[in-house]
């Protein structure tokens, strides 16, 4: 997914830059309430560090929004002097599609207000909140609302591209919890977007990713949650034949409120393990312990750490397996048919993995999620299935022997792998891989990307290209 090649020297992307006149900037600077980064101000490289520190971009300016009117004059701004434009939320994309080389970063990052409507059990939310900071907000309300599965990622970016995680077995992905969404199109027009309102631009949004407008602000369906019961059953790589095929069957046909993810990764203390992670997230406890009976008796794991626990602290869970600036290369892929020999593949490549940072995670899609309709939203891949991301993680130096075993174990998993992918597992891919992740569903989205940004402003994405008028 990372097509990330080796560092771009700052002297060549000083000269590669546009000139830029001081005069326009000072007024956009001073026209906007947020903060404007240039390569000379103070915080510039802070604002450009994004969750993988392998990439290395220098965007010409960062404009740091407060409100959908700084996007919409950082868009009007960027088309003006015919920079390129990122759209930035939490920075998670793993190729660093958050930031525009030499072009113009809407960055969305400190957008981070929630407002609660308790009786009504929604939300309005900001896409730069982190998912960890948007459960906060909600629990004080006893509400919650499906999410993607560690605490980093930003709500932003997790929304557009679909949204999958611990609940979407119960509720859906995120996208189908959306009632709303106010954005900037590539125009510069401020829009709302809901069954009622543009329900063509609604429908797109759902799973589009960023192709369609600079989202600032999203409504959602709120449900009442207390606690869960989740948590981690860890088992030794070298013993995990059988609690993997167990984990896949089980995730695929588990209840609505039970929701799964897996990695093999090397666990401090532990080593090189195969780490099966489950959340109970329906009324009764005791129907839990039930439920993970199975999925806690499985083989001979060497801890069984689920109890009952606020979905915050899930969440938390996963946070330390990928810290921001960490190096990473992640590649992804849907696994095609659970034929046992891919199960045998896939542990082959744990086991050669190159660094203790390095994981393969596996991210089941079921229950509710897989229960609407492929064509009722943007997002197509409805039917249960893996997506699994090879990601490889290190700390120093240029990384090539950690890259390599990503790429080679890719390889090696490629006869095993279905063409289409979740966009949000995705860096900018060629038009095909897109195509694959849409399906039927591209033809329409090309169409309402030829209404709404004609010109494909909106380009560094898993993108759409505009329909020929
Ligand atoms: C460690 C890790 C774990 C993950 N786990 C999950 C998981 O459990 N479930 C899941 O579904 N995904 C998961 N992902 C994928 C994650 O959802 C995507 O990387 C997502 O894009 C991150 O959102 P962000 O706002 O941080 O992205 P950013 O890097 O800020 O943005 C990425 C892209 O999203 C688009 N975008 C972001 N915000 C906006 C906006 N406000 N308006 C318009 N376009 C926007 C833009 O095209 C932008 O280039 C994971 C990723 C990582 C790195």
């Amino acid at each position: 997914m990372n097509e990330e090649k080796p560092l771009v020297s700052m002297q060549s992307t000083l000269e590669m830059q546009p000139k830029l006149k001081a005069s326009a900037l000072n007024s956009l600077r001073a026209a906007i309430s947020g903060v404007l980064f240039t390569p000379t101000d103070p915080g510039y490289d802070a604002a450009r560090a994004l969750w993988n520190g392998y990439i290395d971009r220098r965007p010409a300016v960062i404009v740091r929004c407060r409100t959908t009117q700084d996007a919409a004059l950082a868009i009007r701004f960027a088309r003006e002097h015919g920079l390129p434009l990122s759209i930035r939320s939490g920075g998670h994309n793993g190729a660093g599609l958050a930031l525009a080389d030499n072009g113009l970063v809407v960055d969305l990052s400190q957008m981070k207000q929630t407002i609660v409507d308790p009786q009504q059990r929604t939300v309005w939310a900001e896409p730069g909140l982190t998912l960890r900071e948007f459960v906060a907000a909600l629990e004080p309300f006893g509400l919650i609302t499906t999410t993607g599965t560690c605490g980093g990622n930003g709500l932003g970016g997790a929304t557009l591209g679909g949204g999958i995680g611990w609940l979407m077995g119960r509720y859906g992905m995120i996208i189908d919890n959306v009632l709303a969404f106010e954005l900037v199109t590539a125009d510069g027009q401020v829009r709302r977007a809901s069954a009622t309102e543009h329900p063509d631009l609604f429908w797109a949004l759902r799973g589009g990713g960023g192709n369609f407008g600079v989202v600032t602000r999203i409504q959602y369906q709120l449900y009442p949650l207390g606690q869960v019961l989740a948590g981690m059953v860890v088992h030794a790589l070298d013993k995990a034949g059988d609690p993997l095929r167990f984990f896949h069957d089980y995730s695929l046909n588990a209840p609505d409120v039970i929701g799964t993810m897996a990695s093999m990764a090397t666990p401090p203390q532990v080593g090189p393990a195969f780490v099966m992670m489950a959340c109970y997230a329906g009324d009764d406890l005791g129907e839990g312990e039930r439920m993970l009976a199975g999925f806690r008796q499985v083989g001979s794991p060497l801890a069984d750490l689920i109890r009952p626990m606020a979905y915050s602290e899930l969440l938390a869970m996963l946070d330390p397996v990928a810290p921001d600036g960490r190096n990473y290369y992640d590649t992804a892929y849907t696994l095609r048919q659970p034929v046992d020999a891919a199960f045998d593949a896939l542990l082959e490549c744990a086991a050669a993995r190159t660094s203790p940072f390095s994981s393969i995670v596996l991210h089941p899609f079921q229950g509710a999620a897989t229960r609407v309709a492929p064509d009722a939203t943007a997002f197509a891949l409805r039917e249960p299935h893996f997506a699994i991301v090879h990601a490889a993680g290190w700390e120093a130096g240029s990384g090539e022997e950690h890259i390599a075993w990503a790429d080679t174990s890719l390889a090696r998993m490629a006869p095993y792998a279905s063409h289409g992918l979740y966009v949000n597992f995705m860096g900018h891919e060629e038009e095909d891989e897109v195509r694959a992740a849409y399906r039927a569903n591209y033809a329409r989205l090309a169409a309402i990307k030829a209404k709404y940004d004609p010109e494909n402003v909106l380009q560094l994405n898993q993108n759409i290209k505009p329909a020929a008028m």
